[in-house]
């Protein structure tokens, strides 16, 4: 369906856990998080009834994100459920990879024929900085375990960090030239209680399209993300800018979010959010809260002019 702007809302991101088995510093507290006694996961029951619900509203892609969705107990059947419901069109999933050789062979048989696998360094003692204590060779264990059970296209999702992964933009993008991967460069974003780290560490986009001037924007008619495209010539893979900060992508946002906990986000740039079970206990059909989440999208978010921190780590809302 169509929301106030006229932007047409099919895909819903679902977190399915909070929890991680890694803790990058630009996306949860060292400690991991403290759950309040009332707050309570969505149930695998409660994500399904949403997710038909969402597609009797037009809805036809789910991302199952996190925390770390393949450390929550029962995912593989989670995923054939989802990929059974009439409707959904495409269910991919974003990870950090390292369960993935336990899980890829499964996952795939179960309906899962994509997923984004984050990294944000190829040098083992940075990869173990930045996830606090992550090996990177549990990652590239993970996306060689994806690309043996036939997922295309593997997406990696690398945070630009200043100072931090700035000095190897030229790797990741070489990276492509014999790999048939899409290497996404995504802005970091100042959320939660990392929203300190982000102060000083964000670097706009253009900052790869400067250092990699051979890259060329590739036209791409059927694009449904945010991504835009670049090519190297030649390459196997392809380069992709996300850029929530520097150049808002509101005006074609096509999605919600659910938190772990169930609330939903109409925008991942705000604070403010819908309780589903709350209001599914006070007798609104699923459907019903789904069409006010909607309804109630903002025509932007103003992360660049707001001096508000928010509230949420990434862990919850899943990216
Ligand atoms: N654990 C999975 C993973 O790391 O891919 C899924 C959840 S993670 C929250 C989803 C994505 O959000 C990852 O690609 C991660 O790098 C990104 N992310 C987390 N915190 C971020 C931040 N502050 N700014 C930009 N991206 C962030
Ligand atoms: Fe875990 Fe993903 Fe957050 Fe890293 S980005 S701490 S892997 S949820």
């Amino acid at each position: 369906m169509k929301d106030h702007y006229g932007r047409k809302i099919n895909y819903m991101r679902i977190s399915i856990t909070d929890l991680c088995n890694l803790r990058c510093v630009y996306c949860m507290p060292e400690e991991g998080i403290e759950k309040h006694p009332h707050q309570k996961n969505l149930s695998f029951e409660e994500i399904l009834e949403l997710i038909k619900a969402g597609v009797s509203l037009g809805v036809n892609k789910i991302r199952l994100t996190g925390g770390e969705p393949l450390v929550r107990h029962g995912i593989v059947d989670l995923v054939r459920q989802i990929g059974e419901i009439p409707g959904i069109e495409d269910l991919t999933m974003t990870t950090n990879g390292i369960l993935l050789p336990k899980y890829a062979k499964d996952l795939k048989a179960a309906g899962l024929n994509r997923v984004n696998i984050s990294l944000d360094t190829f040098d083992p003692v940075k990869f173990n900085e930045i996830t606090r204590w992550g090996h990177l060779e549990d990652v590239f264990a993970g996306i060689a375990a994806a690309k043996a059970v036939g997922m295309h296209p593997i997406k990696i999702n690398t945070v630009l960090i200043k100072d931090f992964n700035d000095n190897e933009i030229e790797t990741f993008v070489n990276y492509t030239r014999d790999e048939a991967v899409y290497v996404r460069f995504i802005e970091l974003m100042p959320l939660g209680e990392s929203s300190g780290f982000a102060e000083n560490k964000y670097l706009s986009n253009d900052e790869v399209l400067k250092r990699m001037p051979a890259l060329t924007p590739l036209l791409m008619p059927d694009k449904t993300g945010p991504a835009e495209y670049y090519q190297l010539p030649g390459a196997k893979g392809r380069v992709g800018l996300i850029n929530p900060i520097s150049k808002h992508f509101c005006s074609e946002c096509n999605r919600i979010r659910v938190t772990t906990d169930g609330k939903i986000k109409p925008c991942l740039h705000s604070d403010y959010e819908i309780d589903l079970v709350a209001l599914h206990q006070s007798g609104m059909t699923y459907q019903e809260i789904l069409l006010q989440a909607i309804n109630e999208k903002p025509e932007k978010h103003h992360i660049n002019e707001d001096e508000k921190q928010l509230l949420r780590n990434m862990n919850e809302i899943g990216g």
